[in-house]
């Protein structure tokens, strides 16, 4: 293949290579290959092979004899002229390459060959059988083979209970016709029709709302239901009318409340459970359902935030559950708001997308009083439920008597009364392992990370010292690293297992069981925890917020929160509304059906705004309040941020250039820069790092800010800056 001129016959294509590069790069092709934009090809750069995407014709500024030639297409695949766009979008949005971005729809490379073939079997209909031994077992085969699907010798010997062989005598006979087809297993389209329950009246409006919108063009709807309303039921209906109108669907959940329960609740409403898409399918499924939602053979999926770059091609309705969820968030890479891309995809759609949430964010609050979203509450729980009473303890006076315990006499006593009253209980903290610190009671010497600014936190039951920010991880030393005294490591403050432990010496004959994205890894470790729990093997659950979402336990009617202080201290613009959310979702695990439910607060901040609304159940008072805050300050939603981590493994090479983008940082009206300052995460993973804020009044286009920023400014080679628009972590 020469390089060289485009001719008659050739034309001349950009194409988009899911590689972080600055744009899309030009190849000449040949015309016969018809290309057009989302055509997925395969073309050089430098001595390799790449998968690209075409994403124009080009008029292109380089010379003709430097072209390289297109080396061929993917039949059969193409990607959505939706899903160029919002790559497009994203990628200008978030100030990231968009061939990074393209990487995210494209994740799957081996879902662009042609899927595999297996060989099938059905009875051959000129086949005269008066030629054949009919033994019982070959008569067995041809009646299963008669009709259809067809089947593989394996599924055919297995159906009708006899041995492979039978069944290659009869096709060797020539009874049977042998036929090509996918090997990917059939997937069966929900019935909207299947098992629609009986809804309440309060119900029935929001989920009318919602169906009506199908098919109407672009729409947003808030789903402001409090815990255990029923919002799944209502976006149920929603769906089944996308079905109705032959659409397919895409249903976001946060990963951890990808639990089978849910999924199974699915397939008793529409006779089958929806293709899924998360990061614990495994490779074979990942090929087959981006084929299969390619090619509109999934109807529905249920997926995490990466579902957004799915390549739909009949989408109708999208649905984000648990909308507030900071894990809709990515942190790495592409940094971006899987929430907030899917209401930029449904524009692009022209679909409607419904966010749901019994603690809906302030940004979507804000949106839905500004009228940009419509709102439909559910304001009780279904059938008769009541939401749970929630009792303060002030720790500062009904505290544990010593400090080697965490549990208050009250919330000891109230454990007692339930799991005398055959109930469940759980106590929540929202931290994993044994204790968060551990030091030396001779010298006072700390357990650090050695590559990050943080302590190790004990983890007992895995015998180890872990870094929860670089995966660092030791065995607990005998001796202390700085005295070398023997035996004087002591565990500072309580995690989950430290709980437990307690839990365990006050009621020895008490099942409880630790719930932690380390002892609950993925769906399957899910769906066992959630059956321990509902078949009565547990009498305490014991976690982080691992426990808070999605679940319903009929018999957990207590819910203790060790430490409802413990996410608001700290320089995080969503503390409170954070910890609010968090605090409300465990809370509303409690008394889910007919026993009422109660949940107990442990705080030494009883006067805290956020404690005092869980206290009432004041939801939209303090949302109120926070929001007069936010406004007030000038901060989101109400004014625009953009963070810049500075990182390198030179300390001064990143002050350095902190300092120089603090003196090229834009200096207009109704935009500030504070900044730089040390990360509190100082360190991580041997790289020190500076942070830069980026403030603006809303009117003020941040990203074209952010690039004028960027250009005037020099950043040496070993040095990274990375841009958070709308950040939610300011560590
Ligand atoms: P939410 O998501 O709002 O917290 P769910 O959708 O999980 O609430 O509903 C809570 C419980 O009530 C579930 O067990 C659900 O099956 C049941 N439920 C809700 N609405 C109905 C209904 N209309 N008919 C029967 N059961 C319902
Ligand atoms: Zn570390």
């Amino acid at each position: 293949m020469e390089s060289g001129n485009v001719n008659q016959g050739q034309t001349r294509v950009s194409v988009l290579l899911p590689l972080p590069l600055s744009g899309a790069y030009d190849y000449r092709a040949d015309i016969s290959l018809e290309l057009q934009p989302g055509d997925i090809v395969e073309v050089p750069l430098g001595r390799q092979k790449r998968i690209g995407v075409v994403w124009g014709m080009a008029e292109g500024d380089v010379a003709d004899g430097r072209l390289k030639d297109v080396i061929l297409k993917h039949d059969g695949v193409r990607l959505p002229d939706v899903v160029l766009r919002l790559v497009d979008w994203i990628a200008d949005y978030t100030l990231s390459p968009p061939g990074a971005v393209l990487r995210m729809a494209l994740s799957v490379p081996r879902a662009l060959e042609p899927p595999p073939v297996q060989r099938a079997y059905l009875t051959e209909p000129g086949f005269d059988l008066s030629s054949l031994r009919l033994t019982p077992a070959r008569q067995r085969i041809l009646d299963i083979a008669a009709d259809g699907p067809p089947r593989t010798m394996r599924e055919l010997a297995e159906e009708a209970g006899v041995g492979q062989s039978v069944v290659k005598g009869l096709w060797q006979a020539g009874a049977l016709q042998e036929l090509l087809q996918p090997a990917d297993p059939r997937i069966i389209a929900p019935d909207p029709d299947r098992l629609a329950p009986g809804l309440s009246a309060d119900q029935r409006v929001s989920a009318d709302a919602l169906a009506g919108a199908i098919g109407q063009g672009f729409s947003v709807h808030l789903l402001d239901g409090v815990t255990g309303a029923g919002k799944t039921e209502v976006y149920h209906e929603a769906i089944a009318e996308a079905l109705r109108q032959n659409r397919q669907v895409l249903v976001m959940l946060p990963e951890i409340a990808l639990s089978p329960p849910s999924l199974d609740r699915f397939a008793r409403r529409f006779g089958v459970r929806p293709t899924l898409w998360h990061s614990e399918i495994s490779q074979t499924a990942r090929r087959q359902n981006w084929r299969a939602v390619a090619d509109g053979r999934a109807r529905v999926v249920v997926g995490a935030r990466s579902a957004l770059f799915l390549p739909f091609a009949e989408l109708g309705l999208m649905i984000i559950d648990e909308e507030h969820d900071a894990a809709f968030k990515q942190e790495e890479g592409v940094i971006y708001n899987a929430r907030d891309m899917a209401v930029v995809r449904a524009r692009i759609e022209q679909i409607p997308i419904v966010l749901a949430s019994a603690t809906p964010s302030l940004e979507t609050i804000t949106n839905a009083e500004a009228g940009r979203y419509a709102r439909h509450r559910l304001t009780a729980r279904f059938g008769g439920a009541t939401l749970p009473e929630v009792e303060v303890i002030d720790m500062r006076k009904q505290g544990p008597e010593d400090r080697r315990h965490w549990l208050s006499p009250k919330l000891t006593e109230a454990l007692e009364t339930t799991f005398e009253a055959g109930e469940q209980a759980a106590l929540f903290i929202n931290r994993r392992g044994y204790a968060p610190l551990t030091l030396c009671r001779t010298c006072g010497h700390r357990m650090q990370c050695p590559r990050c600014t943080s302590w190790l936190v004990e983890h007992r039951l895995a015998g180890r010292l872990q870094c929860h920010h670089c995966g660092y991880a030791a065995r607990k030393p005998k001796n202390c690293p700085s005295c070398e005294a023997e035996d004087t490591l002591a565990a500072c403050g309580p995690g989950v297992e430290r709980l437990a432990e307690e839990a365990i010496g006050l009621w020895p004959q008490r099942n409880v069981l630790i719930a932690t994205s380390d002892t609950v890894r993925g769906p399957d470790a899910a769906a066992e925890m959630v059956r321990q729990v509902t078949d009565r093997e547990v009498d305490l659950l014991v976690g982080t917020q691992l426990i808070a979402k999605g679940h319903h336990f009929p018999l957990l009617t207590l819910v203790g929160v060790v430490d409802a202080d413990l996410g608001l201290a700290g320089g995080d613009l969503r503390a409170a509304e954070r910890t609010y959310q968090l605090l409300h979702q465990v809370a509303g695990r409690a008394g889910r059906e007919d026993r009422p439910g109660k949940v107990l607060l442990q705080t030494y901040q009883p006067d805290h705004p956020v404690i005092q609304a869980l206290a009432s159940g004041d939801r939209d008072g303090f949302m109120a309040a926070e929001s007069e805050g936010r406004k007030a300050a000038g901060m989101p939603p109400f004014g625009r941020l953009a963070g810049l981590v500075v990182s390198g493994k030179d300390f001064g090479a990143v002050e350095r250039t902190a300092r120089s983008l603090a003196g090229t940082a834009p200096r207009d009206a109704g935009l500030e820069v504070w900044g730089p300052a040390p990360a509190p995460l100082a360190v991580l993973r041997g790289r020190h790092r500076m942070r830069l804020l980026m403030c603006t009044e809303r009117r003020i286009d941040i990203q074209a800010a952010l690039r004028a920023w960027m250009k005037a400014t020099e950043i040496p080679s070993s040095v990274r800056v990375q841009i958070d628009v709308d950040p939610y972590s300011f560590m």
